[in-house]
């Protein structure tokens, strides 16, 4: 006969740890079930931290299930900052990166939450209380605007452990050269899947320039990547609005998912052939007045492949004549 498992919890006081095993058939009804056990249990403290096991677990949720499962956790809402990993099987990774996503919005700040292939990586994580998501300051020269809200710095944006990386993708939203080639290659197929999900729903044209659209970040150090689509300079106008757009709506999608640390490339100014002086001035207006409406975001890093396409940038940027109101 068949030995049915049952999904179980542990209580690791010392660690401050919960840790669930789910099996079977995965509703939103049998995981709150099993996180109710949990957290009436009397060796359960508010706010610890948990990791989730779900590769030997299956099942497909519609949006009222996530609903569901959306409003319990936003009842539950513990009294600090918690990390919550879940470990799932590769296969089910897309569509977990969907239902965080859905998630995540809702339960806000409060509680952290990602997905891991490996238990040992998700322990880590869990663990790794005094770990910012801010990509480190450089020691010198650095380069800050808007009461150091915007940090202006070159590097490799697919290597930021940002909340949120932005891709200067293509309308297909299917990968293609420059920072999405790089950002689709590190941070591998989930990315890919996330992106074929939305043009079979959202924009089966293809994302218009001047738009923004929210995915997981796959295996990114960054939790999620916003792509976002440039106009290409001499064909697609207004261009400067369209460009500013890309710059605004990419801090509202990060706004409205509570997205603190953003990482910018400099969108448009690769194939796309916008050039680097106009852009600096259009990026820098834009993101002023994007952060002046939200204090969600924190801090925005400009990212650039080289010193020279930096320097064009520190002197043609308009930070310094926006006018700027703190929220
Ligand atoms: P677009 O098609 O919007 O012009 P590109 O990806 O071709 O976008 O280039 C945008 C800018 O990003 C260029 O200035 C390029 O030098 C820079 N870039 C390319 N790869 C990276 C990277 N990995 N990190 C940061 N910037 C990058």
């Amino acid at each position: 006969m068949a030995t049915v498992m049952e999904s179980s919890y542990q209580i690791d006081a010392r660690e401050h740890l919960v840790r669930f095993k789910v099996w079977g058939e995965l509703t939103a009804e049998s995981l709150i079930e099993l996180l109710n056990r949990a957290v009436s249990d009397p060796r359960y403290v508010p706010g610890m931290n948990a990791i989730a096991d779900y590769r030997e677990a299956h099942g497909s949720w519609d949006y009222s299930e996530i609903q569901r499962f959306r409003d319990y956790l936003v009842h539950l809402s513990p009294p600090c900052e918690v990390r919550w990993a879940a470990v799932m099987k590769p296969g089910n990774l897309a569509a977990a990166g969907h239902v965080l996503i859905l998630i995540s919005e809702a339960v806000g700040a409060n509680i952290k939450m990602r997905i891991f292939e490996e238990p040992a990586a998700a322990l880590r994580w869990v663990h790794g209380e005094s770990e910012r998501r801010y990509p480190p300051r450089q020691q010198f020269p650095r380069h800050e605007f808007l009461s150091g809200r915007v940090e202006v710095r070159t590097g490799d944006i697919t290597g930021l452990p940002v909340d949120a990386v932005v891709n200067a993708a293509n309308p297909s939203l299917l990968g293609g050269g420059g920072v999405d080639g790089a950002i689709h290659l590190k941070g591998g197929e989930q990315i890919l899947r996330a992106c074929q999900a939305i043009r079979e729903t959202q924009y089966p044209g293809g994302l218009p320039a001047g738009e923004a659209v929210l995915t997981t970040a796959g295996k990114l150090p960054a939790r999620f990547v916003i792509h976002t689509v440039g106009p290409v300079w001499g064909r697609d106008e207004p261009a400067e609005e369209l460009l500013a757009s890309c710059y605004k709506k990419s801090i509202a999608i990060a706004a409205e998912h509570s997205l603190g640390s953003l990482a910018f490339p400099a969108i448009s100014t690769g194939a796309y052939g916008y050039p680097k002086n106009q852009a600096a001035a259009v990026a820098s207006s834009a993101i002023s007045e994007a952060l002046s409406q939200t204090h969600a975001v924190e801090r925005v890093s400009l990212v650039f492949y080289s010193e020279a396409d930096l320097d064009v940038f520190l002197d043609n940027q308009q930070f310094q004549a926006t006018r700027f109101s703190r929220y």
